[in-house]
């Protein structure tokens, strides 16, 4: 062999050896879709490190979740009005966590939002607006500053009988930021945990690139916007466009203030971009309640967070630093 094509034959051989290609698995999770991709060598480690990263999301549903009568949660949910119930420093640690955001929007995220009588239906069954009466009696138990939490017992208590916790607008966040976690930490360089829209990146793609996600326009979704990069980033949109009800031309969604029990409406979609896919999530639903102007207001003022949002009209709102229009589309 020529010394030139010997050469050319290591360089091959080096990499082949190091080649990265990336691995996808879809999956229903946490009773949602999941799209998990990371980026190995070859299909077996792939397929390792994917089911490592659904145990991880598995576990954090058993712990979080209202529907399994096991979870911690439900356990906190029986025992409201009763007594007060020891968790694992996890579950206590991500209800502290949310506390601090329900603080951050003025209440507009609560987790004990799941305390409230299901007035609201969004399965075309409604003929009319319920009555204010209906409204305030609905929402009587929400409050999330009468979560008593106890550090030195590690305990959480729901002081009134009926009171309860749901994460369904940070779980999906708080599992793929785990999810990554864990990955990273078994040395898997790059991915993508995308939970039925809450997504977030690490590392970047085999041919070096950066990770990009396309915005649409919820209002017609073959119109991209704009290509963003969100590599080490989590991205995350809040916002069913199928899920709404219509009384006197107003579109009411199925995100409910828990101040006030009215849903929101004006925005039909928000996306948050920051590092942490369990901020991003709470903080997309926060948005959605708290409206454009307070929301961006909001946004504006922490740092590292940018949001796009979309309302009934199809107008796009952003934050101070992120200008859409510098990307490609
Ligand atoms: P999705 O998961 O549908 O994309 P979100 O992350 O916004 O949307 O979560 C919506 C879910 O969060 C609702 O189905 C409900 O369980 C719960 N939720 C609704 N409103 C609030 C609120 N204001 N604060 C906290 N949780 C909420
Ligand atoms: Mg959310």
């Amino acid at each position: 062999m020529k010394k030139t094509s010997f050469l050319l034959f290591c360089i091959l051989c080096f990499f082949s050896a190091y080649a990265q290609e990336i691995f996808h698995r879809e999956m229903r999770l946490m009773g949602s879709r999941y799209d998990l991709y990371v980026v190995t060598k070859n299909a077996d480690s792939g397929n390792y490190y994917i089911d490592m990263a659904a145990g991880e999301i598995s576990r954090i549903e058993k712990l979080i979740s209202s529907w399994d009568s096991h979870s911690e949660t439900s356990k906190i949910n029986r025992n409201a009005g009763i007594r007060a119930v020891e968790v694992s420093e996890e579950l206590f640690q991500l209800i502290q966590r949310a506390l601090t955001i329900s603080k951050l929007t003025d209440g507009a995220f609560d987790i004990t939002y799941a305390s409230k009588d299901k007035i609201w239906k969004f399965d075309g069954s409604m003929r009319a607006m319920p009555s204010p009466e209906e409204v305030q009696k609905a929402v009587s138990r929400v409050g999330y500053k009468n979560i008593v939490l106890n550090k030195e017992k590690r305990s959480v208590f729901l002081p009134v009988k009926g009171m309860k916790i749901g994460f369904g607008a940070i779980g999906k966040g708080y599992s793929a930021d785990q999810a990554k976690k864990l990955l990273i930490s078994k040395g898997v360089k790059a991915g993508i945990i995308n939970a039925s829209g809450d997504m977030t990146t690490w590392g970047h793609q085999p041919d070096g690139k950066e990770w990009t996600i396309a915005i649409t326009n919820p209002l017609n979704k073959e119109e991209v916007f704009a290509i963003l990069p969100v590599s080490d980033k989590a991205i995350v949109t809040s916002g069913d466009y199928e899920k709404f009800v219509e009384f006197d031309n107003t579109r009411y969604s199925h995100i409910i203030d828990p101040r006030s029990g009215y849903p929101a409406k004006g925005i039909i979609s928000v996306s948050i971009i920051t590092p942490s896919a369990e901020l991003a999530d709470a903080l997309a639903t926060s948005v959605f309640v708290m409206g454009t102007e307070t929301g961006i207001d909001r946004i504006n003022q922490l740092p590292d967070v940018e949001c796009i949002i979309i309302d009934e009209k199809g107008k796009i709102y952003t934050s101070k630093h992120i200008n859409i229009d510098q990307y490609e589309k």
